[in-house]
């Protein structure tokens, strides 16, 4: 059976972000997240501008939450480095919760991902996660 979107994209983000960089502290993880709200692009594309890390979350999944213009990152316990923290925050940046097909990784979270990637981290990443989305038949659309 074909995988659906959501493991597709999982499996493409994994292969294009190695090696992982792990956070050595909660407080470090979180002053990297609030150096990337910060910036230009981040503020003309998002009003989210406070965020609350909280971690060890307990379950197998990473949760984000968006109210008003805080977001609430909830990372599992092996969820303490920059990819999966850039993956969340584009969560919060598509928040159109229930609105995007697949359990919320469909075309335009994709799309958001890329642009993510991009503007917070390296473009090469988003160079080569498109390559892996394309390569693995992850649909996406460019954003926003
Ligand atoms: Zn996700």
């Amino acid at each position: 059976m074909a995988l659906k979107q959501r493991y597709k994209l999982y499996e493409a983000e994994d292969t294009a972000t190695q090696p992982w960089r792990w956070f050595a502290s909660v407080q470090g993880a979180q002053m990297w997240v609030e150096q990337r709200i910060r910036r230009k692009w981040w503020r003309s594309v998002s009003d989210i501008r406070h965020v609350i890390l909280e971690y060890p979350h307990p379950g197998k999944m990473s949760e984000t939450t968006k109210e008003g213009n805080v977001l609430r990152l909830q990372m599992i316990p092996d969820g303490l480095n920059s990819y999966s923290l850039i993956h969340e925050m584009a969560h919060g940046l598509v928040w159109i919760y229930g609105n995007d097909s697949e359990k919320d990784h469909g075309r335009r979270f994709a799309g958001a991902l890329i642009e993510c990637y991009r503007h917070l981290f390296a473009a090469e990443i988003a160079n080569d996660l498109i390559r892996e989305f394309d390569a693995r038949g992850v649909k996406w659309d460019p954003w926003p």
